[in-house]
C-alpha cells in the first residue's frame, strides 16, 4: 500500500468522497423510494414476477446517528490528508438539512479539496442558491427526468417541475459551473420523453446525463426490462440529431458524451448496468449516519461513526479509513445469478 493515497487491492486510488448529508427526502422517486400510489401502480403488473421481491422497509435514521458537520468536517480532514480531493454532498434530499450553507463553508476551507458540488432535487434550490454560492459550493447537479408536468409528478410524487426548472435557471445565473442535469431514464415511463430531454440540454446549452436505472429502488422491484440501455439512448438520440463524440481528459468520468453539432449543450450516458466502469470507480462513500460504502452495491457498511464517537484520533481515523478502502469491491454484480441488492434504497446510501 502507498503510505500518503486511499488505494484498494485491484490497483485504484481513491479522490472522490460522496458525503451523504441526510437521508430524508422531499420527493418520491419511483426509481428510488416508490411509496407513492403511482408507483405502485406501475410497478404492480411486474412485482409478481420477481424472485426476491421483498420490499425494504424504510427506516429513517435516528436524528442522534446523523453525522453533525464538526463530525463531517473531521472526516474530510482525515480523507483529504489522504489524498481525496473531490466532495460531492447528497442524500436523501441535501437541501432538506438545515443550514447546510455552513457545511459548505467550512468544507471550501480546507486546503486539499479542489472540488465540491452537490447533487440535488432542485425543489428547495432557489431558497439556497445564493448563500451556497458565497459559501463556496462550486457546482451542482440537478435531477430531472421529465419535461411533462403531469408525468414530472408521477416519477417524483410532487408537483415541483416549475421549482426545478427555475433552479437551474439560477444556478446558471449565480456562476454555478457546468451546471449538470440527470434523467434516469426507465421504460414506459419517461423513455418516450428523450428526444425533448436532448433538445432541452441543447436548447438551454445544458450537459444532460442520461442514467440507466439501477436496482437500488427501495420497493426492490428493478427488473431488467426497465432498463433502458446506454446503446439505445444513444440510437435514439442519433436519429435526430447530429452528435459528436467528446474526447474525455478524466479516465475516471463515469459518462460517455456527446456534443451537439450546433456547438451547445451536451448529452452524457452513464450505463452502470450495461456497461459497468467499475475498473476506473475512484469513489467512496459516507452515508448520513457515519458508515462507509466503498460501492454502490455494497452489502457491508463499514462504521466510522462508532469509532469516531468513541474517541479515535485523527491518526487512528485514518489507518481505519485506509484498511477499509483496500477492501473495496473489484466490481458490482448487477445481472449476475449471486447479485444482492444492497440492504438500503439510493436514498440512504447516497447517490
Ligand atoms: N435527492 C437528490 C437528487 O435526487 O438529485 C440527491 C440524492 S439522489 C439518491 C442522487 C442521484 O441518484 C439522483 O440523480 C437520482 O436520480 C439517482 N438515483 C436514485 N435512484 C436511482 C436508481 N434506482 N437508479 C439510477 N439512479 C438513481
Ligand atoms: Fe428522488 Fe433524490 Fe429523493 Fe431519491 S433521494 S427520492 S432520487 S429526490
Amino acid at each position: 500500500m502507498t503510505p500518503s493515497v486511499l488505494a484498494d487491492s485491484h490497483g485504484r486510488i481513491l479522490r472522490d468522497l460522496r458525503v451523504s448529508v441526510t437521508d430524508r427526502c422531499n420527493f418520491r422517486c419511483l426509481y428510488c423510494l416508490p411509496e407513492t400510489e403511482a408507483a405502485q401502480n406501475f410497478y404492480r403488473g411486474h412485482w409478481a414476477k420477481l424472485p426476491n421481491s421483498t420490499p425494504i422497509l424504510q427506516q429513517w435514521v435516528p436524528k442522534t446517528s446523523i453525522f453533525s458537520f464538526e463530525e463531517i468536517e473531521r472526516v474530510i480532514r482525515v480523507a483529504a490528508g489522504f489524498g481525496i480531493q473531490k466532495i460531492r454532498l447528497t442524500g436523501g434530499e441535501p437541501l432538506l438539512r438545515h443550514g447546510l450553507e455552513e457545511l459548505v463553508a467550512r468544507i471550501a476551507k480546507i486546503p486539499d479539496i479542489e472540488d465540491l458540488a452537490m447533487t440535488t432535487n432542485g425543489f428547495l434550490f432557489a431558497e439556497k442558491a445564493q448563500a451556497l454560492r458565497e459559501a463556496g459550493l462550486q457546482r451542482v447537479s440537478f435531477s430531472l427526468d421529465s419535461l411533462d408536468r403531469d408525468n414530472f409528478k408521477k416519477i417524483t410524487g410532487r408537483d415541483g417541475l416549475a421549482e426545478v426548472l427555475a433552479g437551474i435557471r439560477l444556478a446558471r445565473e449565480l456562476g454555478f459551473a457546468p451546471v449538470k442535469v440527470n434523467a434516469v431514464v426507465i421504460r414506459e415511463i419517461n423513455d418516450h420523453e428523450l428526444e425533448a430531454l436532448a433538445e432541452f440540454a441543447r436548447a438551454q446549452d445544458l450537459s444532460f446525463r442520461f442514467i440507466e436505472f439501477m436496482p437500488l429502488d427501495s420497493a426492490r422491484a428493478w427488473q431488467k426490462e426497465m432498463v433502458v440501455s446506454g446503446r439505445e439512448i444513444l440510437e435514439r438520440l442519433r436519429a435526430k440529431f447530429d452528435l459528436q463524440l467528446v474526447a474525455s481528459d478524466n479516465p475516471h468520468s463515469t459518462s460517455k458524451r456527446w456534443k451537439f453539432s450546433d456547438g451547445r449543450g451536451e448529452i452524457g450516458i452513464i450505463a452502470p448496468v450495461s456497461e459497468p466502469f467499475c475498473g476506473h470507480c475512484n469513489r467512496i462513500r459516507m452515508t448520513a449516519d457515519g458508515k462507509i460504502r466503498t460501492c454502490l452495491f455494497s452489502v457491508t457498511e463499514h462504521d466510522l461513526r462508532g469509532l469516531l464517537r468513541g474517541g479515535k484520533s485523527d491518526a487512528d481515523l485514518g489507518e481505519w479509513l485506509r484498511a477499509v478502502v483496500w477492501q473495496k469491491e473489484a466490481r458490482h454484480h448487477i445481472g449476475e445469478p449471486e447479485f444482492v441488492a444492497p440492504p438500503r434504497s439510493m436514498s440512504c446510501i447516497g447517490g
